[in-house]
């Protein structure tokens, strides 16, 4: 099938900004960033037990290409941004790409995930530096579950991370917290308790086939409307939330009595690939459509050898244009992408 892909005037505003739209009428405007494949923990969903090979500094983009390949696609409808890993503050200077990436004309959300290890030292500067949104992994508040999740000590960290955070003056800060079938059920509930106690939203999400050692099996997968289960159980009936946009990937719960909320984010059992609006940029400058794309468009290339933004922005419609429907987990030919989520960013 021909590939069409539209950039189109904004319908919705009137103004003549440019909008990438896909084959089944996606419009996209958020873009992940993975700034670094490295991380300073082993979560056993995402990277290998031993023998990493990370890419070596010379493949990694420099924050002058990330620049400029954001100051294209900002100029193609992007406007959010999320800086991703491998664990982002791991990458040297990192509050310095962010105060750049503020800067750019059309971007009005500049967000990052993180692990929380090393949000202690650098939460203050991250706010100075003008990052809007925090989003920080926790799956337990068990030391011994954190060491069988990361393969490394450091919950203690985390927390600390998550209070400094909040003492920066981070108001939108959210948990990330990846559930798994025997091994995280007794900590849903507590996590819930942790979130409400301290005024953080708390989403879950459910584990999906991109770990680098390949064991992932659907049987481990604890789905969103198990946990929601739980969470009644607990806490009485969750009343559906507002949907803040369509293209959100979370469905978010209140708690009855205003004490607050919790969302799921169920790709596994309850896939939302007809409201995706992202589009990725690994550490090493690939352009991927989807977290389960198994091709790639070589910004870097571009980027290194001289291209023009055109040139650039025409590699990004390629990409957008080539989009599939969905990511097709569940189908019988599926095929795993070659990439785990620290080389792709989630
Ligand atoms: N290092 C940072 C962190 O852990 O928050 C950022 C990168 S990490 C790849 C981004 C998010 O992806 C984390 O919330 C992590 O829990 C999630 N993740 C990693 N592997 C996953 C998998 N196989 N399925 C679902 N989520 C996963
Ligand atoms: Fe590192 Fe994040 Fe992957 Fe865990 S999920 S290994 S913290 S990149």
């Amino acid at each position: 099938m021909p590939i069409q892909v539209d950039v189109q005037p904004d319908a919705t505003t009137g103004e003549s900004r440019r909008q990438l739209v896909d084959r089944f009428g996606r419009v996209h405007t958020n873009l992940r960033l993975n700034v670094t494949d490295r991380c300073n923990i082993r979560c056993f969903y995402c990277m290998p037990v031993e023998n990493v090979r990370f890419r070596p500094h010379h493949e990694i983009l420099t924050f002058e290409e990330i620049e400029r390949f954001v100051r294209v696609v900002a100029d193609l409808g992007i406007t959010k941004l999320r800086l991703t890993g491998g664990e982002p503050l791991v990458r040297q200077h990192i509050d310095q790409l962010i105060a750049r990436l503020v800067q750019v004309p059309g971007i009005d959300d500049v967000a990052l995930t993180t692990n929380g290890i090393l949000l202690g030292e650098q939460a203050q500067s991250l706010k100075d530096a003008g990052l809007t949104r925090l989003n920080i992994s926790l799956d337990t508040l068990s030391e011994a579950t954190f060491e069988r999740i990361s393969r490394r000590k450091g919950l203690q960290r985390v927390l600390d991370g998550i209070a400094a955070a909040q003492d920066a003056g981070f108001e939108k800060i959210r948990l990330n917290a990846i559930a798994i079938r025997n091994l995280t059920e007794t900590e849903i509930v507590p996590l819930a308790r942790f979130a409400m106690d301290r005024g953080l939203e708390l989403r879950f999400i459910e584990f999906m086939p991109l770990d680098a050692d390949g064991h992932w099996d659907h049987e481990q997968v604890l789905t969103g409307a198990e946990i929601r289960s739980m969470l009644e159980r607990e806490f009485g009936p969750l009343a559906a939330a507002p949907r803040a946009n369509a293209s959100q990937p979370a469905v978010d719960f209140e708690y009855r009595d205003g004490r607050g909320r919790v969302g799921f984010i169920n790709p596994v059992s309850e896939p939302f690939c007809g409201d995706c609006d992202r589009l990725r940029l690994t550490a090493e400058g690939q352009v991927r459509n989807c977290l389960f794309s198994i091709e790639e468009w070589d910004a870097r290339a571009l980027l290194r050898g001289g291209a023009d933004d055109e040139q650039l922005a025409q590699l990004v419609r390629d990409s957008v244009g080539a989009k599939r429907a969905g990511h097709g987990i569940d189908n019988d030919d599926f095929v795993r992408p070659q990439r785990a989520m620290y080389q792709i960013g989630g």
